[in-house]
This record gives C-alpha cells, structure tokens and sequence, in this order.
C-alpha cells in the first residue's frame, strides 16, 4: 500500500520469504494430499445420457447371442463388436492415439464344450491405453460383449440384453471416454469380452494371454449388470452396489494356506484388498453410494468374467447392481400371467450406470496413478508389546512414502492408518500383533495409494 515505508515493505518481503522457505521444508516432511481433487472430476464426467445412447446402440443389434450373425451389418454380435471397436478407435482418434485398439480371437471347439454345437470363434475388443511409466502394469475393467433369451444356444431369438450386459460394456467405453483424458504411468485396459454366457470363454482366452505375455495385473473389474435398481421383490434402491471378491488366491502353494492357519489372512488375498480399495475410494469420492463388500466369489453358483482372471492368479473382482431382476435376466421378450419378461431397456436406470461406471473410473484412475505397491512385506512382533512391518523398497519417482494399516481380527474394513514416510520398516508401539490384522500401501506425492499388501513373510526377532 501507498502508506508503508519502504522498511515496512522490506520487513513484508522478509517475512514471506521465511515463511515460504519453512514451508516448502514442512512439505518436504509431511504426508501427501487426503485426497486428488481429479477424482472428483473423474466422477462428474460419468454420462448417463452417453450410457443411455451407448446402450440403446447395442440393444438395437437385436440379439448378441455367441452363436449368432457375425456377417450383417445390423444384427448380430459380428456388428456389435465392430461398433463396439470403431467406438474405442473413435475415442482414440480424440486422444492422438493414446488407446491400442485390436480384436482378440479364439476358437472354442464343440467336441471340448457341452454348450457349444459347432467350433465358434470368440471375439474380444480390447482397447489399452498404455502408461507412461510402467507400461506392463495393468489395470483393466471389462463388459461383456454377448447376451442371451431364454435357451443359450438361441442364436437367432430377440436377446437385448440392455442390463445383461450392455450396461457393463457402455460402461466400460464410458470410462475410456473419461480416463484418456489424462496421462497415468500404468496402463489400463477397457475389454469387451464375448462368450461369458456360455463358459466365460472370453475371459479366460484374455487372461491366458495376459499370463503368457507376463502381465502384472494389478486388479480386473468387471462389470456385469450394472443398472438394474429394481429388485425381483420390488425393492427399488440407487444408492448402493455389489463387490465380490473370493478370499484368498485360488492359486496359492499349499504351503500359504498352511500358514493362514497360525499367522492368520482368512479374509486378506489381493481380490479382497481390491475389494476393499473399492470400498474405500466409493466412500471417499462419491456420496451418497455406499460399496456392499460380498464375501464370496461370485453370486451363488453362478459365474461371472473376473473368475478367469482368478484362475490364472490374477486379483479380481465383480462389480454390479445391488438387487436383481429375474424376469430380465436370460429372458425371451413375452408377457406371461401379467409378467413383462426380458432384459429391455425398460430396466435399465442411466443415472445408476453412471454412477458406477464412475466407481470403476476413479479406481482405475487412483490405481494407474498411484505408485506400485510394496513387496515382500514382512511382519514380526509375537511376545512383544509391539508389531513390526517391513518391506522391500519401491523406486518411484513420485513417491512419497508408505501407509500401515490396521484393523480389528473381525473387522471387514482397514479401520486405522499411519502414515509413516519414506521408510522400509516400522514398528507399531503399544499395538499387540495377536489382535489385529495389518497391512501396508504405498503412497504417491498426488496422495493416490497402492491396494494394501498384506504381509506375508515373517521377520525373525532382533533380524529382519
Ligand atoms: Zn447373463
């Protein structure tokens, strides 16, 4: 201001210098951001009128039945999946390029599968956007690309499937619609996959391929039925959805599952830390949606396209509506004692899709953006007053520490944190190890986290 002296202006300029330079070094020290405010943008940009045009699209294919028209331009699977590709080479031509876009081919015999009459080539659509610094680090969302009527082999019957699942695959090219707009240093990967209704054949060539090429996936969401909000017993809800997620790696040696027995992690294999990373950023970006953890695979005795995923050691998980509707689901169009049945667009609600299209967004995003996660992690502390944890390095260029975590033995949820800084090993004191179950993430300078590791060495006393 006009009035101030020159030595009170000079004071001023001390003061903010001083300041500035204290707190650049307090930054130097302190933990990273809560929360990236790109999430939130993330978020908002989820279109349920995009959806809905997107949807309609792939119903008005008549019928995407594994068996049926792969020549004709306006009915069949053949021409929802080359909508489905042109629709990723579109997004990419937005981008400069940025996605992969191909098809991924695979022959399912009629000799090896009871459901499959003649040798049929299944068809993936895949679109990768790769990252920028670990380019072989993968996170992927995925729809279904086939729907069925009443019998699964009906090539030829009227087979929406506008919820079953033309609202998981809407979703998924939604989600590349938002995410490549940014830059992330993993890749993502948005699949379309066929054959799910008849054996998950799809699937299982994609993730076949991902373990020959020696992909470190990070997590697979997929999507199956993603807007249905009113249920067979007429509950009508909006505000929650469905995780499923098996509870330790149908995978693992032998010698891990005698372990569990004395060290604990019953509820702790990496399908479930995903799981929970989703609860976890539901509830940190989107409100009024509240994720349901299921503790189980999938819906009793039946099956959906992150079950492969599984098989082959990769962590996984389902993602869906909360209440399903029968009378849509794997329906001829016919109306019966007063009942519409069929899986018409009727039952689709675009809002809702959006929502947890933009639940799938901001965890791939948080995932891609986050540093990787870290390894080898270690945990001691029997007969002692206190519980240590450690683990092997991680070398990031925007990493700014570590993150323990821990939680009651009974608890579904991480309940505590600490950040702890860039170390590679902590001691927890005063907190008992026979009580609580613990875990630990890496944390990035944007404040995203890596899904929780859950120890699974043990450190010997007074050694690592
Ligand atoms: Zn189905």
């Amino acid at each position: 201001m006009e009035m101030k002296t020159l030595t009170q202006k000079a004071v001023g300029a001390i003061l903010v210098a001083v300041t500035t330079a204290s707190f650049a070094l307090a930054q130097e020290n302190s933990s990273p951001p809560q929360l990236d405010l790109r999430l939130y943008d993330i978020v908002s940009a989820a279109s349920p009128e995009r959806l809905e045009t997107d949807i309609r699209k792939l119903v008005s294919f008549g019928t995407r039945n594994t068996f049926s028209d792969t020549v004709s331009q306006t009915r069949g699977i053949g021409a929802a999946r080359r909508w489905i590709k042109a629709e990723f080479d579109r997004i990419s031509d937005d981008c400069g390029g940025c996605l992969e876009v191909f098809y991924q081919r695979s022959l399912v015999k009629a000799e090896e599968n009871r459901r499959v009459s003649e040798d049929t080539w299944i068809v993936n659509v895949i679109a990768i956007q790769t990252g920028t610094r670990y380019q072989n680090r993968y996170v992927i969302m995925s729809g279904d690309i086939d729907s069925r009527a009443s019998k699964g082999a009906d090539a030829v019957t009227d087979a929406p499937g506008a919820n079953d699942n033309a609202s998981g695959m809407a979703g998924t090219i939604e989600a590349a619609r938002i995410l490549t707009e940014y830059k992330f240093p993993a890749s993502i990967v948005y699949s379309g996959l066929s054959g799910e209704e008849q054996g998950l054949f799809g699937g299982r060539h994609m993730a076949k391929v991902a373990k020959e090429k020696g992909w470190e996936i990070i997590g697979v969401l997929t999507n199956n039925m993603i807007g249905n909000i009113e249920g067979i017993d007429g509950v009508v809800e909006n505000n929650t959805f469905r995780v499923f997620s098996e509870p330790t790696s149908v995978t693992e040696p032998d010698e891990a599952r005698r372990r569990r027995r004395f060290f604990g992690g019953e509820v702790d294999g990496p399908s479930r830390q995903l799981a929970r990373y989703v609860h976890r950023i539901t509830d940190m970006y989107i409100p009024n949606l509240d994720a349901i953890m299921i503790y189980r695979l999938d819906r009793f005795g039946r099956g959906g396209h992150h079950r492969p995923f599984n098989d082959e050691g990769f962590p996984g998980i389902r993602i869906m509506e909360t209440h399903e509707n029968y009378t849509r689901q794997h329906q001829d169009i016919r109306t019966e004692n007063g009942i519409n049945y069929g899986d018409v667009i009727e039952g689709v609600n675009f809002k809702y899709a959006a929502k947890l299209t933009a639940v799938n967004a901001i965890t791939l995003a948080a995932l891609a953006w986050a540093p990787p996660e870290p390894r080898k992690v270690k945990i001691g502390g029997a007969v002692q007053p206190s519980t240590r944890l450690a683990w092997d390095k991680v070398e990031d260029l925007d990493l700014a520490g570590f993150k323990v975590y821990w939680r009651d033995t009974t608890a579904p949820q991480w309940q505590h944190s600490r950040f702890v800084g860039m170390v590679t090993e902590y001691v927890l004191e005063n907190i008992v190890i026979d009580n609580y179950l613990f875990g630990v993430a890496a944390v990035g300078t944007n404040g995203n986290e890596s899904v929780i590791v859950f120890p699974s060495e043990l450190m010997r006393r007074g050694r690592r």
